[in-house]
């Protein structure tokens, strides 16, 4: 049953169709969005419950749709030589549920990594087209922090005042201090006092089990509670199928299952995907037609490719001192950006992020040594005195890196799940190398008596498969978001990165949706 014509339909209710649903809202646009999740009331928050690390570990708030299973996630099967761990949330808010908050923005650099290095491919806009737009989205978010970084542009007093580093970012200070590298306290989308409505943070350590107070941003609360408000419509567990088009190759709308299973379509002037960059190339893959018979906006074959995640380590110092590592928001208080521009004795283009990073609790830390007759001496130990330093490397897009449909496997719904295949190149393995020295060499010079051994493989950062450009046959959308094969359909979400930068996505995949929501604004007599 065909529904009522919205002027925009969104589909997905995450980070990005958050920022862009409450943005085309407010101006007077007519949105519905649907999502496949639902929304999250403090109550199911694993964080209040008192055995919140087991909800992590063990299932319903493990980061993996593949371990979590709720019904309203989809299976994502991994390959190629470094298989990627995929995370993300499917609810109202997305991922932003379970997130950290760390909120750093792109460099200049990072849109014109073409012509300065030689390398992947310059974006069609620059960080001034974003600059506006990260400072609106700072002021929704709340974000705390301190402006005056070196590293970066100038950027407007903080909404909220930074919060405390604590023992743990004092000792880290020192070892940056001691070696002469660049480091500043983090951007957090935290707030750390009072701000519209908001509580300031209590500093519980919760944070990816759900910030029940709302310190937190996530943009369920930020965004689509003054959106819906102001009329927005957002339906849940309403999955949506494939993207229909009309005779002239022209989005029409969506046809998606309602909560009770029941296939509906939803008709729209404009269609936005905000699916992430897993869901949305998904999306796009299965809405094949006779137009599109290789997948909707894929006359290029670039949806899917150029999957990027970030490739990332954490290393651990032990310190004779308590660290507060699970005190504080989990996430980053401080961060160094001294290795984060090429510089060609490195021997690899671009670079990285060395982030001061908070530990999980004791129940998450316990699991992670050996078990026997040492485990509670070494727990002793290690507990809590660890204090990490991660190396969050810039990913460059490469074809081979890609989502695909797997047939194999299939949502609750039975719409086909994807497979993510990944192998790091050669400049991100040198790159890797690079940064794990630099965090032992910080740890060591801020007084760590042990330096633990490298985790992790990626930071779960979902980039690329839509990737934006100015050239048709090599990218998908164009520099307003909008599909070069599609008139009336926009991508805006971290698929629509052309290359990944050094630095956690967020911030800029909020920047970019509130700028593309200004320009379907703008360009409205077209569509609406
Ligand atoms: C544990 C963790 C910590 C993180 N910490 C940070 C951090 O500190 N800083 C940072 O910048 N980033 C962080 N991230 C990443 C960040 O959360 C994501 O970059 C961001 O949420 C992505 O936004 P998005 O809009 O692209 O997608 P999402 O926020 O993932 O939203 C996509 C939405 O689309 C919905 N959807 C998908 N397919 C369909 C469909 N077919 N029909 C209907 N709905 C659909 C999904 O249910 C979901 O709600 C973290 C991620 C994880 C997992
Ligand atoms: S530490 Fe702060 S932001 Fe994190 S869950 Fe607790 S109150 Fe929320």
């Amino acid at each position: 049953m065909a529904q009522d014509r919205a002027d925009v339909l969104v589909i997905g209710a995450g980070a990005a169709g958050g920022a862009l649903g409450w943005r085309l809202t407010a101006l007077g646009a007519r949105v519905v969005c649907l999502e496949q999740g639902d929304w999250v009331t403090p109550d199911t928050m694993a964080s209040t419950s008192p055995t919140y690390e087991t909800h992590l570990i063990r299932g319903d708030w493990n980061f993996d749709p593949n371990v979590r299973q709720r019904p309203e996630d989809y299976p994502v099967s991994s390959a190629g030589e470094d298989p990627p761990g995929i995370t993300m949330f499917n609810a109202v808010g997305g991922t932003t549920i379970h997130w950290q908050a760390h909120f750093p923005r792109f460099h200049p650099s990072d849109f014109r990594v073409r012509s300065l290095d030689g390398v992947a491919a310059d974006w069609p806009i620059e960080y001034e087209d974003l600059a506006p737009y990260y400072d609106m989205n700072d002021g929704m978010m709340g974000v705390s922090g301190l402006a005056g970084d070196p590293a970066n542009p100038t950027r407007p007093r903080r909404p909220t005042p930074p919060i405390s580093i604590g023992r743990l970012g004092s000792t880290l200070v020192g070892g940056f201090e001691r070696l002469g590298w660049h480091w500043w306290v983090a951007d957090q989308a935290i707030t750390s006092e009072v701000y519209k409505g908001r509580p300031p943070c209590l500093l519980h350590g919760k944070c990816m089990f759900g910030c029940p107070i709302g310190a937190k941003a996530s943009t369920d609360r930020v965004y689509w509670r003054p959106a819906v408000d102001a009329g927005a419509i957002v339906r849940t567990r309403s999955r949506v199928r494939e993207i229909t088009v009309d005779a002239d190759g022209r989005a029409r709308g969506a046809l998606y299952y309602n909560r009770e299973g029941v296939l509906q379509e939803q008709l729209a002037r404009v269609v936005v995907v905000c699916c992430n960059g897993v869901g949305t190339p998904r999306l796009l893959l299965n809405s094949t037609s006779n137009l599109f018979p290789d997948g909707l906006a894929n006359s290029s074959g670039m949806v899917g490719r150029n999957f990027m995640v970030h490739p990332a380590r954490w290393v651990g110092g032990v310190f004779e001192d308590e660290m507060d590592g699970h005190f504080g928001p989990m996430g980053v208080p401080l961060y160094s950006q001294h290795f984060y521009e090429t510089d060609p004795s490195r021997g690899f283009a671009r670079g990285y992020t060395l982030n001061g990073e908070r530990t999980f609790g004791p129940l998450s830390q316990a699991l992670g040594l050996p078990w026997g007759r040492d485990h509670h001496q070494v727990m002793r130990r290690r507990f809590p005195h660890t204090a990490q330093v991660s190396v969050l490397c810039d990913d460059l897009p490469e074809v081979d890196n890609r989502i695909e449909i797997d047939d194999q496997i299939t949502d609750s719904n039975g719409i086909p799940g994807a497979r993510a295949t990944y192998t790091y190149s050669d400049n991100t393995r040198a790159m890797l190398s690079h940064g794990i020295d630099r965090a032992r060499e910080v740890l060591e010079a801020a007084g760590a008596v042990e330096i633990l051994e490298p985790t992790g493989d990626n930071m779960a950062h979902l980039m690329g498969t839509a990737r934006m450009g100015v050239d048709p046959r090599t990218s998908v959308v164009d520099a307003q978001n909008r599909a070069h094969d599609v008139p009336n359909l926009f991508i805006v979400d971290g698929s629509s990165f052309t290359t990944g930068a050094g630095v956690n996505p967020t911030s800029t995949i909020g920047a970019l949706a509130l700028r593309a929501a200004d320009g379907i604004w703008e360009h409205r007599e077209d569509w609406i």
